[in-house]
């Protein structure tokens, strides 16, 4: 649920403080988005940009998910950076301390690592309207930019289950993405609540090594085989010295990838050949029907994130692994009790009910022109903004990745990049029409909006029986992307200023010099 807290008002000598260092750019969050913007700031040729990241390091999703069995479920070749081919995954869904070294080695190779301001969190950051900045409070100093990005993620605040009496539990609990490492699984009875993404590649991770699992299923998901393969040394040898091998393999992926658009979002009955081959991956590896019909889902494939694994089903299938259909009723201090009254007790708790995506707290700490949060204006209107990028009352935001943007097929890099295009024309654009600030129309929102959800209407995603976290309080689905991923790319190319409010830049007293962005 959305939690809305109204915003304080600043004094005017809180806002001024002397202590605000300026930039031209202020970058909230180093994963993907954050760091791509980084290097794009840069190689745009500015100087004047700070990176505000609350972890320690780059990453965002691959620094903070270090669970067992993490990995990527796009390609690797297709899940990272156009501009940075990597020769040396090690295979197909590149495990993510890979990963997470590979963003290391971006940072550090463009040079961008000292553009960071880490372990600092973003507390607050207010448009002020009178000095037409944005006011950044942080946990680390404050500062005022005249351009703020948010690149901070949906799937990054962990959600935690609300059930009665999960503070009393006695054993490890822990979220899938603050994975305790100090709290030995070996010999424990494990629950392992949710059967999602990161769900299904914990459980055969550490099935090996507990005493018993448990699992906690509110709904089935759909899981297609994997098909995972290590690298050989003549592959790398390969892609490292031709590097054009390696594009047309991500050429090869990427329009693979595309092709399940056409059931998602035109016709749904394509699909039916993908949920036969899931079915297929369910029969191969259960045989007692009563836990086939459990762990078959009644909602179509494509409704929510097709999963893949060769490990989740045969997994199910031990002995030593029960799966758990009835809702939780109370989590005691050594034992988790469903509402048919049965208690198993357990040492250990993990939890992969995943992430805050519509409700990020973020959203109650970037206040608008108008005093309001951007979660109590979305509160109303549900999350939405045009292009993904800008909303209205916010002038001078941009957001990498914000509502409508998500994948169910593809690589959210490839989204990540769309929006560093648009983002980078934006700025090109203040600099070249010397504008002050751009606010995007509510007029432009609204349409565009409308035609996103018009679009919707027809999709697997609203038609195909689940109730999945692409949907809204509202009904609306506010996090995925409706169609191809090469229309948003040509949709988001360049910044469209007809779309936005512009102020224009006051000139220097004396000086043809014009207000610095
Ligand atoms: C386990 C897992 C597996 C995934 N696998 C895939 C996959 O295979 N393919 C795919 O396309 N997508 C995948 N995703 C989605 C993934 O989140 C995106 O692909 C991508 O990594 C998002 O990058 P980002 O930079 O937008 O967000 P993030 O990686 O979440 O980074 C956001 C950053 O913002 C920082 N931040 C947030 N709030 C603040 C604040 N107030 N102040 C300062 N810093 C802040 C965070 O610390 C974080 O570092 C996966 C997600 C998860 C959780």
């Amino acid at each position: 649920m959305t939690q809305v807290t109204t915003s304080r008002p600043r004094t005017r000598s809180q806002a001024r403080s002397p202590r605000r260092r300026h930039y031209g750019v202020i970058v909230v969050g180093s994963g993907f988005a954050g760091l791509g913007a980084a290097i794009r700031l840069a190689k745009d040729g500015r100087e004047d940009f700070l990176v505000i990241e609350r972890g320690s390091e780059p990453g965002g999703t691959w620094r903070d998910n270090t669970y067992p069995g993490a990995a990527c479920d796009v390609p690797s070749h297709l899940y990272s950076y156009s501009f940075e081919l990597n020769p040396r995954w090690s295979r197909s869904f590149s495990p993510q301390p890979e990963i997470q070294q590979y963003l290391r080695d971006v940072a550090a190779k463009y040079r961008v690592a000292d553009r960071h301001l880490f372990d600092t969190e973003v507390t607050r950051a207010e448009w002020d309207a009178s000095a037409g900045r944005w006011l950044v409070d942080t946990t680390n100093g404050a500062f005022t930019a005249t351009v703020l990005i948010s690149a901070v993620g949906a799937l990054c605040e962990p959600r935690l289950p609300d059930i009665p009496g999960i503070e009393t539990f006695r054993g490890e609990l822990f979220h899938s993405a603050r994975w305790n490492h100090d709290a030995s699984l070996a010999g424990k009875r494990v629950a392992l609540i949710g059967t999602g993404a990161s769900a299904i590649q914990i459980g055969p991770a550490i099935v090996d090594q507990v005493a018993h699992l448990d699992v906690y299923q509110r709904t089935a998901p759909w899981v297609m085989p994997r098909h995972d393969r290590a690298y050989s040394a003549l592959e790398s040898l390969a892609y490292r010295h031709v590097p054009f091998l390696q594009r047309a393999a991500r050429e090869a992926i990427y329009w693979g990838r595309e092709s399940y658009v056409l059931g998602f979002a035109f016709e749904p009955r394509i699909l039916q050949i993908a949920q036969r081959a899931a079915k297929a991956n369910i029969g191969k590896a259960i045989k007692d029907p009563e836990l086939r019909r459990a762990v078959t889902p009644d909602w179509q494939i494509g409704c929510k994130r097709i999963l893949i694994s060769n490990t989740w089903y045969p997994m199910l299938a031990r002995d030593d692994v029960d799966l758990v259909t009835d809702s939780i009723a109370e989590i005691r201090q050594d034992a988790i009790v469903t509402v048919d009254g049965t208690v198993r007790e357990v040492d250990a708790i993990v939890v992969a009910t995943g992430f805050h995506v519509t409700d990020s707290p973020t959203y109650q700490r970037i206040i608008g022109k108008d005093g309001r949060s951007l979660a109590e204006v979305w509160d109303e209107t549900g999350q939405q903004a045009y292009k993904g990028a800008a909303v209205a009352g916010f002038p001078n935001l941009l957001f990498v990745v914000g509502p409508n943007t998500g994948l169910g097929h593809s690589s959210m890099v490839f989204m990540i990049e769309s929006h560093l295009n648009y983002l980078s024309s934006a700025l090109k654009t203040m600099r070249e029409r010397h504008l002050a600030s751009f606010e995007v129309t509510a007029e432009a929102q609204r349409k565009y909006n409308a035609e996103i959800q018009r679009r919707m209407q027809g999709t697997i995603w609203q038609t195909g029986g689940c109730a999945s976290w692409y949907l809204d309080k509202h009904g609306n689905n506010t996090t995925l992307w409706p169609g191809f991923t090469f229309e948003f790319r040509a949709r988001t190319r360049r910044f469209d200023v007809g779309a936005y409010h512009t102020t224009a830049a006051p000139r220097r007293t004396g000086t043809r010099r014009l207000a610095a962005v």
